[in-house]
């Protein structure tokens, strides 16, 4: 594309920051519109995958954001019941060297902030977008008012977003989460994503977050799966009931429990399952969670996001008409959502459900199963991103 494109992006998240540096960088005019009124993420801490760390390189921010998180090298959960490990999966099954990085949300959004603004995107704030015209390409906002047309509109307004139509399946469970400083003390390891579970229905997780900049110390995020309809019996009753909970179903998390004082210290996080197709109409084109929103259970939405983001802006580079950019876009990324879709949605129950019959096959014959060639190195590469090669369809490929 040798013409500069004005380009709207709806949503200031990861994926819209990210897209807005990448086109930005290309010399397009490119205004990012965000419901918040002073630019700061929301949510939990998450894990970044070899996959966003590849994206983040392609700006720049691999290093920073690998200096501001904790490497990752193993995720491995335990039965609170039987004392078996049910889940073990080591990144260096698949390749030497590979791992993940715990971070804060707040420490990715200032990088891929400051990388936006400084490649010359305008961020708007305080812009509650209600609706999308993909056909001449403008933006409408509460408040009233439209702004456009744009050659291009990007929806990265995540999973909530006003502008996809498909419909929101509300999971049965979500987690509570808090982010508390690294106990000194505490038996956690620092290089693991811990959990523990007593069948789906309960489940705690610690995963090592690093600091929010640089000279903080640092942190971790602690997960507290729920089901979504009993988060208000949750804030009705005493805190203590929770806390007694809690600990018994890992007692060295009292460290960490010991820290929560008041309801609001845990944050309720109710996941969600979508896949809007087509991903793009006219000149309205979905980034993220707007195209495929999944429970966090493998940790690759925001890494998903990333990758959008670089093949939105690649196909932008290499296409001059918009429907061109839309195929090529999707071409590049429609198989490693659709896999990876199915595969968050086939894994969450195993880990986050009623069922008794799941996690019991989990414990007795997958647990086993799973520690026989090849699985580790599958588990590997379903954990880092690596399946179905996304990488290898954007040109690029893994640095380790
Ligand atoms: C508890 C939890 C843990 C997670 N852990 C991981 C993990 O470990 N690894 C991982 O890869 N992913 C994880 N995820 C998923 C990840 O957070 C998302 O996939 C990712 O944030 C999606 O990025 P996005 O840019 O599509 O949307 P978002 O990051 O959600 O950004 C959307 C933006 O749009 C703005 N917005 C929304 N609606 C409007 C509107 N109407 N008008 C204007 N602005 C609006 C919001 O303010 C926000 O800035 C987790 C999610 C949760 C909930």
């Amino acid at each position: 594309m040798s013409r500069t494109l004005s380009i709207a992006i709806a949503g200031a998240g990861i994926g819209g920051l990210a897209a807005a540096a990448f086109l930005a960088r290309q010399g397009h005019r490119v205004m990012l519109f965000d419901q918040f009124e002073a630019a700061g993420p929301v949510g939990s801490g998450l894990m970044l995958q070899e996959t966003g760390l590849v994206i983040l390189d392609q700006l720049g921010l691999r290093g920073p954001a690998e200096a501001l998180g904790a490497p990752i090298e193993r995720l491995w959960g335990i039965s609170a019941e039987t004392g078996r490990a049910v889940l073990d999966v080591r990144y260096a099954a698949l390749r030497s060297g590979l791992r993940g990085i715990g971070i804060q949300r707040t420490a990715l959004f200032s990088l891929l902030h400051d990388a936006a603004v400084s490649s010359g995107a305008r961020v708007v704030t305080g812009t509650k977008i209600t609706a999308a015209n993909a056909v001449n390409g403008t933006l409408v906002f509460a408040e009233g008012g439209a702004q456009g047309p744009f050659d291009l509109v990007l929806d990265a307004l995540g999973v909530r977003s006003p502008l996809s139509s498909a419909p929101v399946n509300k999971l049965p469970y979500g987690a509570l989460w808090a982010t508390l400083p690294w106990p000194e003390e505490g038996p956690f390891d620092r290089s693991a994503l811990e959990q523990r579970y007593e069948a789906a229905r309960k489940m705690a997780g610690v995963m090592p977050s690093g600091c929010p900049h640089e000279g903080a110390g640092q942190s971790l995020t602690y997960f507290w799966s729920i089901r979504g309809d009993a988060h208000a019996e949750f804030r009705a009753a005493p805190l203590v009931h929770w806390k007694d909970a809690a600990r018994a179903l890992w007692p060295e998390t009292a460290v960490l429990v010991d820290q929560i004082t008041d309801h609001d210290q845990l944050t309720f996080a109710r996941y969600r399952h979508r896949t809007h197709w087509p991903a793009a109409v006219g000149r309205l084109i979905h980034v993220g969670d707007s195209w495929h929103a999944a429970s966090p259970q493998l940790g690759q939405g925001a890494n998903m996001a990333l990758l959008d983001a670089f093949a939105l802006a690649r196909a932008v580079q290499s296409c001059s008409e918009i429907e061109d950019i839309a195929a090529m876009y999707v071409r590049q990324r429609a198989l490693h959502v659709r896999l990876f879709q199915l595969m968050t949605w086939a894994f969450t129950p195993v880990y986050q459900s009623d069922s008794e019959i799941l996690p019991w096959l989990r414990d007795r014959l997958a647990a086993p199963l799973s520690k026989l060639w090849p699985a580790p190195p599958l588990l590997a590469a379903l954990v880092s991103g690596a399946l179905g090669s996304p990488l290898a369809r954007l040109g690029l490929q893994s640095q380790r």
